[in-house]
């Protein structure tokens, strides 16, 4: 038992251990760097937008490892004070052990074990944000924000916790592979609707307006055989001056979003370029991929719950009772970070793969790689990308290449 809690103390501090070694990694790397700008990015970018960049990388990587070792604390003292056992207590004995009660218990802490986090995401938008010129949200949205994400855990996050629950009673002891189908159906249902009822909660989307660049992304929609009804802008800039494009959905509702900001910052061929690439994530099927493989990932995973929830020893290492599933989702549902950062460099290694494929596809339709390699750079330039990660951090964090990578194997492609 107590060899348990000692392994998930390492695990956890270990974490934190890597996290902080990869900053301060980067952090040399880029200082490093900072002087003067390094040759390969001369014409990409200005001497002042280069050092401003190295000053935001150097911010948020402070800024980093203080959030890091704030949700580290919490996690501990979530696990290790008895305040979890004390809640499922009075929510048991107050309320009962129904799926309803239980799940109400384990919303209740999610949120409680969340909460800590807010001053650190309101540091990030107000200040971090603010100094370098890219916050445009309002106190007003950013509250708006949470409530609108609370609500939409209660609606669709609370009724799916009371039916895993229930499931496990109905199904056991095959209610694992259950809770897992339920939970993929779920995920495949909001992949499918988020584009029209979530997204929309927080964004105005809007047809792209008549005109030149209308005419061209349509172009290239007949020209790649990409239905282009669903070519979309988002209002981003409400929120920031950060600018992107993401394929969402798949089926009837997927849809292509250029957020205001890109508009306003990319030629129309460059624009076309970005178009080309969320095209290529759509041909390649990359998204029902990444659902299948963590669709595979989430059966190991429940499969581990199960197995967990029978062990005894488990629910006494943490302070519970054993008897009642509930704190051993919690457990897991705590505990799953600590367990798939371990397995980040791999997944972001698969997800590069994705980008590349994405690249080449956009540059095999726009005869050449010439516009996109310029919208990748004003992207970087306009984002105050780091240009010179630590290869450890970019490889660790990454789910995209840097610049300098794409345009090595889109040079390659010519
Ligand atoms: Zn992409």
């Amino acid at each position: 038992m107590i060899i348990v809690v000692w392994l998930t103390l390492v695990l956890i501090l270990a974490r934190l251990a890597v996290e902080i070694w990869l900053a301060s990694l980067n952090r040399r790397h880029v200082l490093a760097h900072a002087h003067e700008m390094p040759e390969a990015f001369n014409g990409i970018i200005d001497e002042p937008t280069y050092k401003k960049s190295v000053a935001y990388t150097l911010a948020k990587g402070r800024f980093g490892n203080i959030e890091d070792t704030g949700s580290t604390a919490v996690l501990l003292v979530a696990l290790f004070s008895g305040a979890l056992p004390w809640a499922f207590h009075l929510f048991s004995h107050g309320l009962g052990l129904s799926a309803w009660v239980m799940a109400a218990f384990l919303f209740a802490t999610g949120l409680a074990v969340s909460l800590p986090g807010w001053p650190f995401d309101w540091y990030a938008q107000f200040r971090l944000e603010q100094k370098f010129g890219f916050n445009t949200t309002t106190p007003k949205i950013w509250w708006s924000d949470r409530l609108k994400g609370l609500l939409l855990a209660l609606v669709l996050g609370y009724p799916l916790l009371a039916l895993i629950l229930n499931l496990v009673q109905w199904t056991a002891p095959w209610w694992w592979l259950w809770a897992w189908a339920v939970v993929l159906a779920f995920q495949l249902l909001i992949t499918l609707l988020a584009p029209v009822l979530i997204l929309p909660l927080f964004n105005k989307f809007t047809p792209l307006p008549e005109g030149g660049l209308r005419e061209r992304l349509l172009d290239l929609a007949k020209r790649t055989q990409f239905r282009a009804r669903s070519i979309q802008l988002m209002d981003g800039s409400k929120r920031s001056r950060h600018s992107n494009a993401f394929f969402t959905g798949f089926g009837r509702f997927r849809k292509i979003v250029l957020f205001d900001t890109l508009v306003g910052q990319l030629t129309e061929p460059e624009l076309e370029a970005v178009l080309a690439h969320e095209i290529g994530h759509f041909k390649k099927k990359h998204i029902p991929k990444m659902l299948g493989f963590s669709s595979v990932g989430s059966l190991v995973g429940f499969y581990l719950i199960s197995v967990l929830a029978r062990q005894e020893w488990f629910y006494r290492a943490f302070g519970f009772e054993p008897g009642n599933v509930a704190p051993a989702l919690l457990l897991m549902g705590l505990l799953v970070g600590t367990v798939t950062f371990w397995f980040s460099p791999l997944i972001h290694w698969w997800l590069r793969r994705y980008e590349y494929e994405a690249d080449a596809f956009a540059a095999q339709v726009m005869s050449g790689p010439q516009s996109l390699i310029g919208a990748l750079r004003k992207l970087n330039e306009k984002n105050l990308s780091n240009l010179t990660p630590h290869p450890y951090y970019s490889g660790f964090y990454y789910s995209h290449p840097t610049l300098l990578e794409r345009e090595q194997a889109l040079a390659g492609k010519t």
